[in-house]
């Protein structure tokens, strides 16, 4: 299985679907992780959480620990990922060459503009990819207008304390959010499994998603 999955910034794939890619690739799938901005952040008053450089490295060593030797970083500016022309293209590019079975992306209601546009951008590049899932938004993002329905999950109690570990790689983050961030994706992993009788789980909504039979 080919599986790419996108991500607006450096650490949104290891949110959504760490454990999932953790757990595909020693299961012989070939994962990319594409992601869409430069992942730098300064806000409106001038303080600066993450510089891209920092981004970068952390998420390099992110998708090391996740098993991934395959991550590509586009160009746009980490707020700007805009559902238009230019960001269908750079994506229509990465599919060409890359051919995926399954895309895997933001969440198309997520707060965030950068999110919203890419996951937008992945479902207008994709037209013909059989099988995509939109990952779970993380707060504060996730707080949107329509509620987030998993309608597919993918067990993870083998692979949480290396999606934990993943994220744990993105100091800047950890910085900006707290121990509180890790805690709280772990109890959402908890919660998610809950809901399916294992340990720890991811949900996805399924945009589409081809059936082999
Ligand atoms: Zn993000």
């Amino acid at each position: 299985m080919q599986l790419l999955a996108i991500g607006a910034h450096l650490h949104d794939i290891e949110l959504g679907c760490g454990g999932t890619i953790s757990r595909a690739v020693p299961h012989g799938a070939t994962a990319e992780m594409l992601i869409m901005s430069r992942s730098g952040y300064a806000s409106f008053d001038g303080q600066v959480p993450g510089t891209d450089d920092e981004a970068l490295a952390e998420g390099r060593e992110a998708a090391r620990r996740l098993g991934v030797t395959d991550l590509e970083v586009l160009d746009f500016h980490t707020t700007d990922v805009p559902h238009g022309s230019e960001t269908v293209d750079a994506i229509d590019r990465i599919l060409s060459e890359f051919r995926p079975d399954l895309i895997v992306t933001h969440w198309s209601f997520d707060t965030h503009h950068a999110h919203e546009g890419g996951s937008r951008s992945t479902i207008s590049a994709a037209r013909w990819c059989r099988s995509i899932l939109m990952y779970e938004p993380m707060p504060p993002s996730g707080r949107s207008w329509v509620g987030f329905r998993p309608r597919a999950y993918v067990e993870i109690g083998g692979q949480i304390e290396v999606k934990i570990d993943s994220l744990r790689a993105h100091a800047s983050q950890r910085r900006k959010w707290g121990e509180v961030w890790i805690d709280a994706v772990r109890a959402r992993a908890v919660y998610r499994g809950f809901e399916t009788g294992h340990s720890h789980a991811e949900a996805f909504e399924a945009l589409r998603h081809g059936l082999e039979v």
